[in-house]
């Protein structure tokens, strides 16, 4: 069975400081839940220190993004090993990086190839825009995205996809469980068709959009989502701890594949 991941995108928040006084604030409490992975993506300055603090604690770490050249003049950006030095993952293909940094479907799958070369595992970003859910084309648009962004990529090793509805990220209009849990099986279907069924049963696929404490048991009671990408939700302590708590109530039992 899969295990459950609540991943934590803190985006473009947080000093070193507040990174570090929230990561103290929920540490021993996160760290008390079990069978669910539990990951912090802070801000890459807080990517280190973070490090420093959930060490020896169950509580993993992953960035934002990363660029996929392997080093040298590419000023302002952060390799693919530098990420593997700090973290096991790593995002990419988030909404706001297609839309405010032009990440086009080649880029992410240059960023995933990247990411799998150093062993770090992708948290690969889809969903589709409100014009697009509205026009009934949901299906045809994460279809798309995830054969630009897997092309070439045999080995998926740990990769995770995060589907997310780009009208409900930070919007506080979430997918009902029900819409997403179809659109993530929709999805699951997809990976049976581009690799092969076992891999397809074995990947974890959550849903990202407005995740909320209120909302977390509705979407973690869906059989084919295992788990959440949080955004805000994920920036308040006790909101996070509750949404952990939630989903470890709820699909703590199932066993660990890894
Ligand atoms: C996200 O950043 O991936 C996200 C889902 O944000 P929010 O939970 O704030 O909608």
């Amino acid at each position: 069975m899969r295990v459950p991941m609540i991943a934590g995108n803190w985006k473009m928040n947080t000093t070193v400081n507040e990174a570090t006084e929230l990561v103290k604030t929920m540490r021993d409490e996160l760290d008390k839940v079990s069978n669910v992975d539990k990951v912090v993506c802070p801000p890459f300055v807080s990517l280190a220190p973070v490090r420093e603090l959930i060490k020896g604690s169950s509580i993993k770490l992953g960035a934002q993004n990363l660029y996929f050249a392997e080093k040298g003049a590419f000023t302002g950006e952060i390799s693919p090993l530098m990420i593997a030095d700090l973290c096991e993952f790593v995002i990419i293909g988030h909404s706001e990086r297609r839309q405010y940094f032009n990440e086009t479907g080649e880029v992410v799958n240059k960023k995933i190839l990247a990411a799998l070369n150093v062993g770090l595992k992708p948290i690969l970003c889809i969903g589709e825009r409100l014009e697009e859910n509205e026009a009934g084309r949901t299906e045809e648009v994460v279809t798309e995205q995830l054969s630009s962004s897997l092309a070439g990529i045999n080995d998926l090793n740990g990769l995770i996809i995060a589907y997310e509805p780009v009208w409900a990220i930070g919007t506080g209009r979430a997918a009902t469980g029900v819409q997403a849990n179809e659109t993530i099986s929709f999805i699951r279907r997809n990976i049976s068709r581009l690799y092969n069924d076992k891999i397809a049963r074995e990947m974890r696929i959550l849903y990202g959009g407005s995740v909320t404490a209120a909302n977390a048991t509705e979407f973690m009671q869906q059989p084919e989502i295992d788990g959440a990408l949080v955004g805000g939700a994920s920036l308040k302590a006790t909101e996070f701890l509750s949404i952990i708590t939630q989903t470890s109530t709820i699909r703590g039992h199932f066993s660990h594949i890894d």
